[in-house]
């Protein structure tokens, strides 16, 4: 570990479930992380965790589908400590309806956050990056922007993720010259509030369909982002990393 000292980040969604498991990951390997999430009580609770790992930390409110929030959440890291170096969006919610009966306000919530916060974080972590000549971009996808997820009705989340993984790819393309690198990782069913919540009978049948035999932990996640926001992926850029106890793979 270590291997990120001195690097400036932030997480989205920070506040729990996968992205505290990153901002805690990402501050043992030597990182500084902003918590940035729209629940700032949860939040904070995450910033003390970090400090006491000996690196800094700030809790910043963010709402990831208000531009004028995700840009003063940019502004807010740069100006307190300098530079960005890691910008993991992750914020994501997931609605079970199915698409027949899906209203208007509900499918734009979902890819109002799971896609369009994710644009609009990468476009001010982005532009930073470009100014810097340096920075990593890693967005959380899921393998449900490969595969349709069964037996839950989730049209907007699945349409959402495929987005992400494609926005990230062209981005990728756009600002390798800059030396921006972007990536994402697609989680299969990791044990957060998001899944956790959901009806028994789901949750059994989604481990019978994986071949691990179980569901993820977030920390089983945290390896995967650090490799990608650190200097060893320098020719990594484009990629979208697959971590699902071999979901896909059926
Ligand atoms: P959680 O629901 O546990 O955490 C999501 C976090 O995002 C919460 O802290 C939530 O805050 C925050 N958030 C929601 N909306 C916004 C917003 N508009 N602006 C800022 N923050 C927001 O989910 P997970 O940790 O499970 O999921 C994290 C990401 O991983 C999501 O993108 C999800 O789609 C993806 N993913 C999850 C998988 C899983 O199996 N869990 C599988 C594949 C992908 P609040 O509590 O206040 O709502």
């Amino acid at each position: 570990m270590g291997t990120l000292k001195n690097k400036i980040s932030y997480v989205t969604g920070g506040a729990r479930g996968i992205g505290k498991s990153v901002a805690l990951g990402l501050a043992r390997s030597g990182a500084d992380v902003a918590v940035v999430d729209i629940d700032m009580k949860t939040a904070e609770g995450v910033v003390r965790e970090i400090e006491a790992l000996g690196m800094r930390s700030m809790a910043v409110s963010c709402d990831v589908t208000d531009p004028a929030d995700v840009s003063a959440m940019v502004e807010k890291i740069v100006s307190a400590w300098g530079r960005l170096d890691i910008a993991f969006n992750n914020a994501g919610i997931c609605i079970n309806t199915p698409a027949e009966e899906m209203s208007f306000d509900q499918w734009k919530k979902v890819i109002d956050i799971n896609l369009t916060g994710v644009f609009l974080c990468s476009q001010a972590a982005g532009k930073v990056m470009i100014g810097q000549k340096s920075g990593v971009i890693i967005n959380t996808a899921s393998m449900s922007g490969h595969i349709v997820n069964v037996p839950q009705p989730q049209c907007a989340y699945n349409a959402s993720k495929a987005g992400v993984i494609q926005l990230t790819k062209s981005l990728a393309v756009e600002w390798a010259p800059y030396n921006v690198r972007v990536n994402s990782l697609s989680p299969g069913y990791i044990a957060t509030e998001m899944t956790l919540k959901a009806p028994e009978e789901w949750k059994n049948r989604w481990v019978d369909l994986t071949p691990a035999g179980r569901m993820g932990t977030p920390e089983e996640l945290v390896g995967a982002i650090v490799y990608l926001a650190d200097d060893t992926s320098s020719y990594t850029t484009g990629m979208d990393l697959v971590v699902d106890g071999a979901f896909t793979c059926m």
